[in-house]
């Protein structure tokens, strides 16, 4: 039997900063998702500074066999840092120093906590850059992002965090500290096992420290925003983009609803009486970018594009961003509850996948509003509901299997940079065979036995 005063007392030993009065502990039992703030499962919650707070905190799991749930920021969307039984929350936020930045290795060393736009703000002085960007990059954690797999809107020419990853500090379950990869940018030294707490989603190990690669600042960034009438156009457009070999660093895509529902939120001025819009973000030296710019316009026009949108200015990009950006939180305003989703299939079967969602949405009378990565052949449908109205939730879950049927139908898999988390480890066996499932099961059992880090996540 748990004895709480003494979990509680021993925790109390490592640092004075934790939380334990349930009102304030119950924040930490949610995450982004709209649906997944469980009980009040949350016993404590310590914000640990350094890479010994958090071994002592392991072992200390370990005494009382108590589960450990490690926090970024807890924007994920999938229900990953939902503590499902009585557990220790880490929460990371407070460790959260970028170490170094080292211009000459062009390489960032940072705690785990630390916010990505603030490593994108520190790697800019330096005139270096560091590309993932989450739409929430001024909260989600690095340690987040890489346990997450997540990526964001540069993604198809520059990759996803994972890709910037060169080295971990990670404690294991049993307390142990290990350090994966290097700070070089090769190494060929035995298992790549900074990989493999990429997308374990807290369950493998608590990542403390990274060690990031960073790429040099490109000298000029443009985006341009250009509407369809029809949305084939815009996919064949995109297709016609890649075929000329051109590399934009962004190719995002909004649908008419969220248009509508973005305007109606920001007023940035975007159109709303398209079929859909795209957002194209070119980058590099400055005489490349203008060369790019003109070729894809001409594309653009020849697929029936209008309104073409250039940005001029650092504001006019900005305004660009913050339609693309606000969609889910434009989408929360119309109902008490908004549902996004990560669906990714080979880019040739994009269109298929954006008409299928919105026609099982239609078919169970949801709104949806559709944006994505198109580029990456990856969407977000956003769905607006009222949890507590259970025939809508009902038909929630029932869309939810059509759409993932779908996107395995189209060679696809159910996330692209969201995760799998709580809320669709059910349909992980509809994407990943037994056999690599059993292995992925065993890799969690062999280093962590005692099921402590993240228990009943993923799978
Ligand atoms: C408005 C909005 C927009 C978003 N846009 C995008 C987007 O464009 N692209 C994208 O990919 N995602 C996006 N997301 C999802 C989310 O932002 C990402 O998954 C994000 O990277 C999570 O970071 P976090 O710090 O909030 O992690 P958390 O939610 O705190 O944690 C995520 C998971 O990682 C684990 N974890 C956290 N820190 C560590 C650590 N140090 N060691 C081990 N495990 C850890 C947790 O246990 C949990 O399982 C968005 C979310 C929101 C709400």
């Amino acid at each position: 039997m748990l004895n709480k005063n003494d979990l509680i007392s021993d925790l109390c030993k490592i640092t004075n900063d934790v939380l334990i009065n349930e009102a304030e502990c119950y924040a930490f039992c949610c995450d982004a998702s709209g649906c997944e703030c469980g009980k009040n499962n949350a016993l404590a919650v310590v914000f640990a500074k350094s890479v010994d707070e958090i071994t002592d905190l392991v072992k200390i799991a370990n005494k009382y066999a108590v589960p450990i749930i490690t926090r970024g920021a807890g924007t994920n969307v999938v229900g990953a840092c939902v503590p499902d039984k009585e557990s220790i929350i880490l929460n990371l936020s407070k460790m959260n120093k970028i170490i170094d930045i080292n211009p000459q290795n062009m390489t960032a060393k940072v705690q785990a906590g630390a916010v990505v736009a603030d490593l994108q703000a520190e790697a800019d002085k330096h005139g270096l850059y560091f590309p993932p960007d989450p739409s929430n990059l001024k909260v989600s954690t690095i340690g987040g992002g890489i346990a997450q797999a997540s990526a964001g809107a540069k993604a198809f020419k520059y990759g996803t965090m994972k890709d910037y990853v060169l080295g971990l500090t990670v404690v294991l379950a049993d307390g142990k500290v290990i350090h994966t990869g290097s700070s070089t940018i090769k190494n060929a030294v035995g298992y790549n096992l900074s990989s493999l707490f990429s997308g374990s989603e807290g369950t493998l190990g608590i990542i403390a420290e990274a060690v990031l690669k960073l790429i040099p600042k490109p000298e000029k960034k443009v985006v341009m925003m250009s509407y369809f009438d029809a949305i084939d156009d815009a996919v064949d457009a995109v297709t016609m983009l890649i075929k000329n070999k051109i590399t934009p660093c962004t190719i995002d895509f909004m649908d008419k609803n969220s248009l509508e529902t973005v305007e109606g939120f920001k007023h940035t001025g975007i159109l709303t009486d398209r079929a859909c819009a795209l957002i194209i973000e070119v980058d590099g030296f400055m005489q490349a970018v203008e060369y790019q710019i003109n070729l894809i316009r001409k594309i653009l026009e020849d697929f029936r594009a209008d309104s073409i949108n250039i940005s001029k200015t650092e504001e006019d990009y900005e305004k660009i961003w913050e339609a693309r950006r606000s969609s889910m939180a434009a989408c929360a305003r119309l109902k008490p509850n908004v549902i996004t989703d990560d669906l990714v299939v080979p880019r040739d079967k994009l269109s298929k996948l954006v008409k299928g969602v919105q026609d099982i949405c239609k078919k169970y009378s949801l709104d949806v509003c559709l944006v994505g990565h198109i580029g990456d052949g990856s969407v977000h449908p956003q769905i607006p509901i009222d949890i507590s109205d259970k025939d809508e939730v009902s038909r929630l879950k029932s869309a939810k299997s059509e759409m993932y049927e779908l996107c395995i139908s189209l060679g696809g898999v159910i996330s692209g940079e969201h995760g799998v988390g709580k809320l669709k480890k059910n349909y992980i066996n509809s994407v990943v065979d037994e056999n690599t499932l059993n292995l992925m099961k065993t890799l969690k059992k062999t280093l962590d036995p005692r099921n402590i880090l993240n228990p009943d996540k993923i799978f």
